[in-house]
């Protein structure tokens, strides 16, 4: 046993721990959690717990249905809305199958063999999400117009805000997780929070992403509000997004950081980002995974629809912010077009891949845009060389089918189940009759 599960083990008999809950995602992006009574986690660290896979969206077909949940012992935290005395828990798990080979199935997995073919090239991978939400009086019955919890904006201080309250409590709650957090505002729309997490390696900061979604949906409960990650519950206001800040480090020197260059970019850095926009179509399916994800993207608010990149854009995909100063290890690059109700694992995963991709084929990055590119006309754009990101999830996917990076970054696995379960919810939806359609059309045709 080594350090790390005996001081698991030592703390759980310290802090009265009776219940430790392990922690994974399925591929969609939902949190699955088992609890297990302390005297199992030494069983657990060694051979992990079994349980039924079958059940689980994306995970086995049934006749391999029988899978291990191994708890990594670097991700113990005590979970503090459960209370003390006696405490609960939580660890994430790898999940492997009955002979001790890693699952293809888990999420953690695919987003761990995508930073490992970094670090065959002595790359790490670190990010830094902005992630926006709205605060909703209540969760609205099937189908209702949800209701924000005030009529704040932009950075906007209301007077006796719940906002405040409640950024205040989650952000403490986050911080006795371990979880730093950098800022926090509200956002444009009514109701909108974002909440940024200090940068981290990828695979923290998507364990960290899980947690993080639990946490509000919790204070939430307990402050009588209703937290919501849907990229754009309200037609007429911007959508939630998950700007995402990357860099890549090679041991202790940013790859992306070169003095007196432009922006400070290296050529590492323009290779990353002409990656990202070269295969930003194929992507687009991943870190946008809902219907509801395009009504976001092209409902401007600030979220990016077409492919390009610019310094200080908000309109475009990709951007070299500079508003930090720009010292050696800050120089990042933020994608923006990641939604918050994406699986972190799976898109942190594709996203490295389209960066390095551009790195190792030493791609050439196109002129910047600077340019409000939602005002240019379409022949404007197309004479600049812009092009759209897929309109709805079924272009997204149509885009995604062919692509040879998106299949080998997810595996088989993950590829097809991903694949066959989006055009499922594609078709469904297309089957319906909207009250847009009943409003526009019944009452004329
Ligand atoms: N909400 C916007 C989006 O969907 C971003 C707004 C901002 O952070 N400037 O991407
Ligand atoms: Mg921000
Ligand atoms: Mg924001
Ligand atoms: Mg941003």
């Amino acid at each position: 046993m080594g350090k790390q599960e005996d001081f698991v083990l030592r703390t759980l008999e310290e802090r009265d721990i009776r219940f430790v809950r392990l922690w994974f995602t399925d591929v969609l992006g939902f949190l699955k959690s088992v609890a297990v009574a302390p005297a199992e986690l030494e069983g657990a660290f060694s051979e992990g717990i079994g349980f039924d896979g079958s059940a689980i969206e994306g995970f086995a077909r049934v006749s391999e249905s029988d899978m291990i949940a191994k708890p990594d012992p670097s991700t113990f935290q005590v979970l503090p809305w459960r209370g003390e005395n006696p405490g609960t828990a939580r660890m994430f798990c790898d999940i492997l199958m009955p002979d001790g080979s890693p699952s293809y199935a888990d999420p953690r997995f695919v987003l761990k063999r995508a930073l490992s073919r970094a670090a065959d090239l002595g790359l790490s991978f670190y990010t830094h999400p902005e992630i926006e939400f709205f605060l909703f009086e209540k969760e609205p019955a099937g189908g209702g117009v949800p209701v924000p919890i005030d009529a704040g904006g932009y950075f906007d201080h209301t007077p006796h805000g719940v906002g405040h309250d409640f950024r205040r409590q989650a952000i403490t709650m986050l911080e006795s997780m371990g979880i730093s957090v950098e800022f926090s505002h509200h956002e444009g729309a009514p109701g909108q929070q974002e909440i940024d997490l200090r940068y981290a390696d990828a695979l923290t900061t998507a364990d960290n992403i899980m947690t993080f979604r639990l946490v509000m949906k919790e204070v939430a409960l307990e402050q009588g509000v209703f937290a919501s990650f849907m990229p754009k519950p309200l037609a007429a206001w911007p959508g939630s997004g998950m700007h995402t800040h990357l860099s890549l480090f090679e041991g202790d020197r940013n790859a992306f950081h070169e003095a007196g260059a432009e922006y400070h970019l290296s050529k590492t850095g323009r290779a990353f980002i002409a990656g990202l926009l070269h295969h930003a179509a194929e992507i687009t399916a991943v870190t946008n995974q809902w219907v509801n994800s395009y009504k976001r993207l092209a409902g401007g608010g600030e979220a990016p629809a077409y492919i390009c990149w610019g310094h200080n854009n908000r309109s475009a995909l990709v951007r070299v912010p500079m508003y930090k100063p720009l010292k050696g290890q800050s120089t990042r690059i933020e994608i923006r077009s990641p939604d918050t109700a994406c699986n972190p694992y799976l898109a942190y995963a594709v996203v490295l891949a389209a960066g390095l991709r551009g790195v190792e084929q030493g791609y050439e990055l196109p002129e910047g845009a600077e340019d409000d590119v939602w005002s240019l006309t379409d022949a404007e754009r197309r004479a600049m060389g812009i092009e759209p990101l897929p309109g709805s999830l079924a272009d997204a996917i149509a885009v995604m089918e062919s692509s040879e990076l998106v299949a080998e970054t997810l595996g088989e696995h993950v590829f097809d189940f991903f694949l066959r379960n989006k055009r499922s919810e594609w078709e469904e939806y297309r089957r319906q009759v909207t009250p847009f359609e009943l409003g526009r059309y019944l009452p004329v045709l």
